[in-house]
């Protein structure tokens, strides 16, 4: 496993050798509104050689031009103060757009509206709306008796402070009017693990946050491109238009494959820990992941995913080979 300073990791330029593409799309002639979008999932480091590390892991992301990138919210709020001093560094040191997650368990509405005003102060204007989990293994949890309890109200509590703050003042009108204010949520091809809900439940569910506001929804990890397929066609019937961009986990390694999938409820293939398994050599072990992905990318690609958005864990060479591989790109920018 590679890192931001791995001097070895070849260039994106120099991928096309890292799986057989001959099976895959062409994408080089799509127009920029055709091509899918691309996006990455970061984290806050916790340590200092983590936030170095992480300044190369964003210029190397950066290359990839993608359309955002997230960064997560610890539960309960662990990483407030982390995550917006990511996302602001994000938007002040690099030319991609944050995303940042929020979540509002454990946390009374007065203390969630001043984090929104924390956030949107800093000028971030798209953010991810969870619920978040309650704190793991605390048997005598309650819910914040003053807080919200869905992430549909979530999202209703950040356009109700954005329409606050535009009937203050008209300059944040014209703010808004120039930067319009997104939120993204989450929705579980499988149904959400966590809280023992069935794909059903989490199709009611995102209707809900659909009619709250929210304007896109990014998915849970998943393995298989049918359980992603019928997610959205249940919500399609269900009345959900927004857009679901899938979350793929590169199937690099096999025992992060195994711990995420175990976090999340979702069981990777035996079939594919075994073939990961079964390659002694890191690099092979990495070409078979990336191609094992790949082909999970144009399963859910050929069935009309709009785009995918990449778990990075903050190491860039595992999604840049993985866009290599399935010549996936952001839109390039005009020169100036
Ligand atoms: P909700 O949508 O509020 O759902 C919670 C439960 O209530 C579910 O069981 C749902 O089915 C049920 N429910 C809600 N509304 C309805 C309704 N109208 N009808 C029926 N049932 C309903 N966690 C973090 O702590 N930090 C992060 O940064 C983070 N990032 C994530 C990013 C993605 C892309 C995903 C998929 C998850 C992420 N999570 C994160 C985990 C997430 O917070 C948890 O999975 C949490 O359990 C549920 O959050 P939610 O936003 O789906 O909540």
């Amino acid at each position: 496993m590679t890192d931001a300073h791995d001097a070895t990791a070849p260039s994106h330029a120099d991928r096309s050798h890292l799986a057989d593409r001959s099976h895959l799309a062409d994408r080089s002639h799509l127009a920029p509104a055709d091509r899918p979008t691309v996006s990455f999932e970061l984290f806050p480091p916790a340590t200092n050689d983590g936030e170095r590390r992480l300044v190369g892991t964003l210029h190397a992301l950066e290359q990839a031009r993608p359309d955002f990138v997230s960064v997560t919210y610890g539960a309960s709020g662990r990483t407030r103060v982390t995550t917006r001093r990511l996302v602001s560094q994000i938007l002040h040191t690099t030319s991609l757009t944050p995303i940042a997650h929020l979540t509002c368990v454990d946390t009374s509405r007065a203390e969630t509206v001043a984090i929104v005003e924390e956030f949107l102060d800093a000028g971030v204007r798209s953010f991810l709306a969870l619920r978040g989990d309650p704190p793991a293994g605390q048997v005598d949890w309650h819910p914040h008796p003053q807080g919200l309890h869905t992430a549909a109200e979530l999202v209703e509590l950040l356009r109700a402070v954005e329409a606050e703050r535009c009937a203050r003042s008209q300059a944040q009108v014209v703010r808004g009017l120039v930067k319009p204010l997104s939120v993204a949520v989450a929705a579980f091809p499988r149904g959400n693990h966590a809280t023992g809900g069935t794909r059903a439940d989490d199709v009611r569910a995102l209707l809900t946050k659909q009619h709250a506001g929210a304007d896109f929804a990014i998915t849970q990890i998943f393995f298989d491109a049918p359980s992603y397929l019928a997610l959205v066609a249940e919500a399609r019937t269900a009345g959900v238009t927004i857009p679901i961009i899938p979350g793929i986990l590169p199937a690099t390694d096999p025992d992060r494959l195994t711990r995420v999938g175990h976090l999340a409820g979702v069981d990777p293939p035996q079939d594919l820990l075994d073939r990961l398994s079964a390659v002694d050599d890191p690099e092979a072990r990495h070409r078979t992941g990336v191609a094992a992905t790949a082909d999970l990318v144009e399963a859910v690609l050929a069935g009309g995913a709009p785009g995918i958005h990449v778990y990075t864990f903050n190491q860039h060479r595992p999604a840049l080979d993985l866009l290599a591989a399935t010549h996936l790109g952001g839109v390039p920018r005009p020169r100036s």
